[in-house]
């Protein structure tokens, strides 16, 4: 009597599923009875696809037992079922060569790996499956391609969707948590210091791990967010938007994609983001060094009654010369509304400007006319010169012309400047700003030196002196 194994696969042929593999094992078992083979063991491989190469451990255990010589006999279903593919067959193979190996096959002709021409058939068999797998992945890529060429959303919506019938619906909460992260990490928020208070609030992540700066990045880079439809990395149309509707508009998701790949912003790993608005930035008027932002006590000391602690305030410090300390909320104050009177003036454009200075000048004026014209249209409305009808393609037009200049403005400016904080809407939008925007635009545009002044004396505004650089 031989000992044999049966060895079965779960496989996502047609055939396969068909057949079911316990079936396929009952019948490996009634045609080992009637060739009097004792099964010594039955494997089962759940395996749905032969094509990705995962570890099949239960093929493993086959070749195990083979090479221990505890079986000389592999039942089973059909020889697709043990060794599809070349990288199967080999190893396969090579057993069959130095043992007199037997293969029992229910539904294929027995195929004997011990002649020269067995094997030879087995390789081409094996070819034959390799080339079938190959094209097998080509059709399903032909329908993905037809697919996309549909407008059709191919691969999960992932983060801010749930797929419901074949659409993609926008999960509201989600929605709003992109949403948000974009328009800070827009104002120059760090992606950590967003990841941090997304974890901070205890809103939940896609993955359920902690929200992190890398992930946040990847999430906010999907051109999908924006409706944009990709085919194999390249942005190749729109999805239509009952199938796949927008979150970010696509000037939001290419602000994103310009932010990030904006070699500036990458910061040197460990960077902490400072708390103080010059600190690091300041620089001391007697020997030059940048001042530290630092927790001081300074006089005159009011204890509050029954405290013992000390009142204590943020000061900007020379840590070199040790002449120069100030303390940090009239510096700041000053500095912030030096920076906000520059910026409304409409020239600080060309300050900011990595193109074309005169071409940002342009945009803004062109924007400026057009919300002229806009401000126009809604009177004429108003006083019954123009039908509502007429307003809406004016208005409509003229949106499309002040976004498309936006655009023009927002190609010229540096990416974390939002297009806006020049102009009379600075005080607004600076408010608005992350404090590490709001240093990388104080450092664009001046250098502040603080002078020293005698201890006790009250904040004077010339100890602080802000020379503007000089505009490019
Ligand atoms: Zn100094």
């Amino acid at each position: 009597m031989r000992n044999g194994v049966i060895y079965g696969r779960i496989s996502d042929d047609p055939t396969g599923k068909a057949a079911g593999v316990e079936r396929q094992v009952d019948e490996c078992r009634t045609l080992a009875e009637a060739a009097s083979v004792h099964i010594v063991e039955t494997l089962i491989d759940n395996d749905l696809s032969a094509t990705t190469g995962k570890r099949r451990p239960s093929f493993e255990r086959v070749l195990e037992l083979v090479r221990a010589g505890q079986v000389d006999t592999v039942v089973i279903w059909h020889t697709d079922r043990l060794y599809r593919l070349p990288r199967d067959l080999e190893p396969i193979i090579e057993l069959a060569d130095d043992r007199r190996l037997r293969f029992l096959t229910v539904t294929s002709s027995e195929i004997d790996l011990n002649t020269a021409s067995g094997r030879m058939v087995a390789r081409i068999l094996a070819a034959a499956s390799a080339q079938e797998v190959e094209h097998k992945a080509e059709r399903q890529k032909s329908a993905s391609d037809q697919r996309a060429a549909r407008g059709l959303p191919t691969t999960r919506p992932g983060y801010g969707y749930e797929r419901v019938d074949g659409r993609d619906v926008v999960v509201e909460a989600e929605a709003h948590v992109i949403r948000d992260a974009a328009r800070r990490v827009l104002a120059s928020e760090s992606l950590r210091a967003v990841a941090a208070d997304l974890n901070a609030r205890g809103v939940p992540s896609p993955g359920g791990a902690p929200w992190q700066g890398v992930t946040l990045r990847q999430m906010l880079r999907r051109p999908s967010l924006a409706g944009l439809r990709t085919h194999r990395g390249v942005t190749v149309g729109a999805f239509d938007p009952t199938l796949h509707p927008a979150i970010l508009d696509v000037d939001t998701h290419e602000r994103l994609l310009a932010l990030f790949d904006d070699p500036a912003r990458r910061r040197p790993s460990g960077g902490r983001t400072p708390k103080h608005l010059l600190s690091g930035l300041a620089e001391c008027g007697l020997c030059a060094e940048v001042l530290g932002g630092r927790m001081h006590r300074l006089p005159p000391w009011q204890p509050k009654p029954g405290s013992k602690s000390k009142p204590v305030k943020a000061a900007y410090a020379c840590n070199k010369c040790h002449k120069v300390r100030r303390l940090q909320a009239p510096v700041d104050e000053l500095v912030d509304r030096v920076i906000v009177a520059r910026l409304e003036r409409p020239d600080a454009a060309a300050m900011f400007t990595t193109g074309d200075p005169a071409a940002a000048r342009e945009a803004r004026d062109a924007i400026d006319a057009t919300d002229a014209r806009l401000a126009l249209a809604a009177d004429q409305f108003a006083d019954g010169t123009l039908t509502g009808d007429q307003l809406r393609r004016i208005t409509e037009k003229l949106r499309a012309r002040r976004s498309e200049l936006e655009q023009q403005l927002t190609a010229v400016l540096p990416p974390q400047m939002p297009h806006d904080l020049v102009g009379p809407r600075a005080r607004a939008v600076w408010d608005g700003l992350h404090i590490d925007a709001k240093r990388a635009v104080i450092r664009a545009l001046a250098r502040v030196i603080i002078m020293p002044a005698g201890i006790g004396r009250s904040f004077n505004p010339d100890d602080v002196r802000i020379d503007w650089h000089a505009p490019a």
